[in-house]
């Protein structure tokens, strides 16, 4: 801290993200990446643009990628909106459309990075508590509130919300921007984007970081009613015009056209999550039902945190949370088969030793 520092930055707590250690023969398992890496078509795109055009500026509203969401989705371009990672646009969604003199609600166990962004905009975040089986009870939200946020499926739970408890939430809520965070809908999950021509209040934000394997790029995404959009592009439009370098643009357009690769890796991590699922109970883990990329389990005897640090002593990084009701539980991202089956190995050798 430096007495050059204003108030205002002396009581951020700023988020802290999952470990990104250095590869030497560790498997990764912490932060939800994609183990099959990027479609060939985005990496052959990326090095097309790799010219002397890198000196101009980029496209100042993304035109392209905008169009191509637009056609993916169904839905116009003023419904959309891109920026640099979904958590980039997340903050300019609590920035834009919360009202900050409310509470936002949320659930209690969620993305921890909401609360970081109410603190940012001086806004007080109202965690609502998951039912004793960890889902969302949409009859929870309701009363005065400034916005309503959740991931579905749940982050770090992986557990889905139907789309009728959307709903309900959504009509309990008409005055207020509903944000459903789909950044990992695509394993399992069925859009609420369907549903944003019914609803002027429902924002829906995805990422290009886990099921199209772009964590490194930074793109992210919202789709909902114009009027929302245009206040985003206000936002934005004061802070830094253009919303995605030259090369995300191309990279994030390939990748949605490449659905034939997008669906078979997507299925492929369903087909190892399923796997995992199996080895783990019969490991004697407790493993939340998973509609994500990652699954939550908890050993009906051993410590988390101790267990978490026991792996890593063998090579194999998992995440594990102090959060309140979740402290005993692992979060582990679905790997290749090889990947899980050397986690189930670790895991059994030290359950028994
Ligand atoms: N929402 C949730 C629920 C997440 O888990 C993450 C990834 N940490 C994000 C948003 C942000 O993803 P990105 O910024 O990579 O798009």
């Amino acid at each position: 801290m430096s007495r050059f520092w204003s108030p205002f930055v002396k009581d951020l707590v700023p988020y802290v993200p999952g470990e990104q250690p250095k590869l030497d023969n560790l498997i990764k398992l912490n932060t939800n990446e994609n183990p099959y890496g990027p479609s060939p078509a985005v990496l052959e795109a990326i090095r097309g643009e790799l010219d002397a055009s890198l000196r101009l500026y980029p496209a100042p509203n993304a035109d392209l990628l905008k169009e191509t969401i637009a056609e993916y989705y169904g839905v116009t371009t003023a419904q959309v909106f891109v920026g640099n990672g979904s958590d980039e646009v997340l903050a300019h969604i609590f920035h834009a459309l919360f009202q900050h003199s409310k509470p936002v609600l949320m659930p209690d166990i969620s993305y921890s990075f909401y609360p970081v962004y109410c603190g940012l905009y001086g806004i007080e975040a109202k965690a609502l508590p998951l039912a004793e089986d960890f889902s969302i009870r949409p009859e929870d939200y309701r009363g005065e509130n400034g916005g309503i946020i959740f991931p579905n499926p749940n982050a770090p739970t992986g557990m889905l919300l139907p789309l009728a408890g959307i709903e309900q939430i959504l009509q309990a809520n008409p005055d207020s921007v509903v944000v459903v965070d789909e950044a990992y809908i695509d394993f399992g999950g069925e859009t609420a984007i369907a549903l944003v021509d019914r609803y002027p209040n429902l924002l829906v934000t995805q990422t290009l970081s886990k099921s199209r394997s772009l964590a490194g790029l930074r793109v992210g995404l919202a789709v909902g009613h114009s009027d929302l959009i245009e206040a985003l592009e206000r936002i934005k439009n004061s802070f830094n015009s253009y919303p995605l370098d030259r090369l995300a643009i191309v990279g994030a357009v390939a990748a949605f056209a490449d659905q034939t690769y997008f669906q078979q890796t997507c299925q492929a991590v369903v087909t190892s999550r399923e796997a995992l699922t199996k080895g783990l109970e019969e490991l004697d883990f407790v493993v939340l039902p998973s509609a994500a990329n990652f699954v939550l389990a908890r050993h009906v005897e051993r410590d988390g945190e101790e267990l978490a640090a026991e792996l890593r002593a063998q090579k194999v990084v998992v995440r594990h949370f102090r959060s309140p009701r979740i402290e005993q539980f692992l979060r582990i991202t679905i790997g290749t088969p090889e990947q899980n089956q050397a986690l189930l190995h670790a895991l059994g050798k030290l359950l028994t030793a």
